[in-house]
């Protein structure tokens, strides 16, 4: 052991190494069994009007629930499953459940835009429209409520295979917003080109705007050029009022960030919802709640 050796830099290093080297392996282990163990959850995260603050969609943010190293973000994991075909499975499991609660939360009088995204592989599955379809169908919504989020470096791994089920998407009603849009090449043809209906400007613009006014400059830019294609535009990683009034001055659509609100869980986001139809008048007087 290197401990024996009396080099304590090493043993130190090499112990925390180690350490995160059996966990690694623990969840790998774990992370394949975790859907039938029904330790997957999906919290949601608001995204709201710019025009008023009403809440006018979700997107659902994928959890595990490990027993003993508790709830887990997508980092930590999801890269181990979507090297694998058991994705599909958890994919396929994420679009059911994030549309049974968009149903649940219809059925409060919210109908909201539920935001899913989807990994590369399934982006490569032509099964995935009908998969869609039929759940839709089951849960009685409107394909137009389920948003799909996909990222420009997925469309790259294969453009025509991808293309190809952006179009049948977009033939059964679903919406396509272009994720983590301005961190990739940004090759602005994908936006005329595929059936995308929105973007999502990064958050590592929106930090940056208060140290550098040019990335607000962008940010109007990005903005003048999707409205030009009539596509919505969200900003996510708004974490303070002055981002949000930033964001709000260039016609931004929709407004997701921590200052909007966190994931949170169902539950939560249900009294949120709630709260808001109680205090109708405080984003906008005389507007009305969410069509
Ligand atoms: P994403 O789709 O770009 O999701 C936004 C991420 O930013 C989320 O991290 C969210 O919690 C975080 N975020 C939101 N607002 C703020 C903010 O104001 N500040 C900061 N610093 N972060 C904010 P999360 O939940 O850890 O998800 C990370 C990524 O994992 C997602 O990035 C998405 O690519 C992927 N992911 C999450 N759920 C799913 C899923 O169900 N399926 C698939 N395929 N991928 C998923
Ligand atoms: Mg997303
Ligand atoms: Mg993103
Ligand atoms: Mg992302």
């Amino acid at each position: 052991e290197a401990k024996d050796n009396g080099r304590h830099t090493f043993a130190v290093f090499s112990t925390t190494a180690r350490h995160l080297l059996k966990q690694r392996l623990e969840l790998r282990q774990d992370v394949f069994s975790a859907l039938e163990r029904r330790q997957f959850v999906l919290f949601y995260q608001p995204q709201v009007s710019a025009a008023n603050g009403a809440v006018v969609g979700a997107e659902a943010l994928l959890r595990w629930e490990h027993p003993r190293l508790g709830l887990l973000a997508p980092d930590l994991f999801l890269p181990m499953l979507e090297g694998s075909p058991a994705i599909t499975a958890v994919g396929a499991w994420v679009c059911e459940e994030a549309c049974r609660q968009a149903r649940e939360w219809e059925l409060l009088g919210y109908r909201l835009r539920m935001a899913v995204n989807v990994s590369p592989r399934q982006l490569m599955d032509e099964n995935l429209p009908p998969l869609l379809t039929n759940i839709v169908t089951h849960y009685d919504l409107d394909p137009e409520c389920i948003k799909l989020e996909v990222t420009e470096s997925m469309l790259m791994q294969d453009i025509d295979k991808a293309a190809a089920v952006l179009r049948l998407l977009q033939r059964d009603g679903f919406r396509i917003a272009l994720d983590d849009f301005g961190t990739g090449y940004s090759n602005l043809s994908y936006l005329r080109t595929l059936p995308i209906t929105a973007i999502k400007i990064d958050r590592s613009f929106v930090r940056e705007i208060e140290q550098d006014r040019r990335c607000l400059d962008i940010v109007n830019g990005v903005i003048a050029f999707a409205k030009s294609l009539k596509l919505d535009v969200i900003c996510e990683g708004i974490e303070t009022e002055l981002q949000k009034e930033a964001i709000r001055s260039t016609g931004c659509d929709v407004l997701q960030g921590y200052l909007i609100g966190k994931p949170m869980r169902a539950e939560d986001f249900r009294a949120l919802l709630l709260a808001q139809k109680a205090e109708p008048t405080q984003a906008d007087p005389g507007c009305q709640p969410t069509p």
